[in-house]
């Protein structure tokens, strides 16, 4: 599983609750993170860090931004899982981690990424030119943004795309991965492999309406059951198709749930009510 818009935004909210004003004393890079830090997918150093006092943290799509005054951020991705966790003592930081930071109170902050993901520290005039994320796309939490015209605008833009692909890439809407993907179009009865041309508009508008419906219900929830928040408590959005769902009945119909693979990614569907 994966950090995705409505855990990004609960670990944001929950952070910008207790970081703001506290200073970063020291970072810890573990040696797990070696082969990350190779790839590019961290890039942060004591220097970057040591000495920032820590600003408001927001969030956009499935990134998490802590300001680091005056003009730098440290941007956090958990692309295919991993936890953000906040220790008021140093005794509860986990052994297993890729990075501490110890803040000069004696709480600290560790973050572990499973899998892949980004842990960055960019100054605040780089933060465009980054590949990610410096080109989200809408926010579907965003109503005055994320309008049905937008979103129909932008199912015009790709008519030979599959589904599953626009809601996914993070350039046109920000914030749905694999794992939401999968709910919304279970919820919207629409099979993951469709293309966009051959949606009706009666399938735009319930697909439009189910990912409000299913993003803000995640998100008031404080995410899916399978992730955690930063104080380690797990979420408590159950997604109907739960993950390993294959060959288990559908929860509408009864019939048995099909794992297909679309665009590098495992997606369950139901063969009966997503056509
Ligand atoms: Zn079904």
């Amino acid at each position: 599983m994966a950090i995705e818009l409505p855990e990004a935004r609960t670990l944001a909210t929950q952070m910008n609750e207790v970081l703001p004003g506290k200073v970063i004393a020291r970072l810890h890079v573990s040696d797990e993170c070696a082969s990350l830090i190779r790839q590019g997918f961290v890039n942060v150093r004591p220097a970057d860090v040591t000495g920032k006092v820590i600003g408001a943290v927001t969030s956009q799509g499935k990134w998490i931004f802590l300001k680091l005054e005056p003009d730098a951020y440290l941007l956090f991705a958990l692309e295919t899982g991993g936890k953000i966790l906040f220790h008021r003592s140093p005794q509860s930081v986990p052994e297993r981690l890729n990075l501490r930071f110890d803040l000069s109170d004696g709480s600290a902050l560790s973050v572990r990424i499973v899998g892949w993901g980004f842990a960055k520290a960019v100054l605040e005039r780089e933060l465009k030119a980054q590949r990610y994320p410096g080109h989200l796309g809408l926010s579907p939490l965003d109503a005055e943004e994320f309008t049905p015209a937008r979103f129909s605008a932008l199912l015009d833009e790709t008519p030979k795309q599959v589904i599953k692909q626009v809601l996914t890439d993070q350039r046109r809407i920000a914030g749905i991965g694999n794992g939401y993907a999968q709910e919304i179009l279970f919820q919207a009865r629409i099979h993951p492999k469709r293309r966009v041309a051959d949606l009706t508009e009666g399938d735009k508008k319930r697909l439009y309406d189910t990912i409000r419906e299913v993003l803000s219900e995640a998100l008031r929830l404080g995410g899916r059951d399978s992730e955690c928040d930063v104080y380690d408590v797990a979420g408590r959005y159950r997604p109907a198709l739960a993950a390993r769902a294959e060959g288990k009945p559908c929860p509408r119909c009864g019939t048995p749930i099909e794992k297909l693979r679309v665009l590098g990614g495992a997606s369950y569907v139901c063969p009966n009510c997503q056509e």
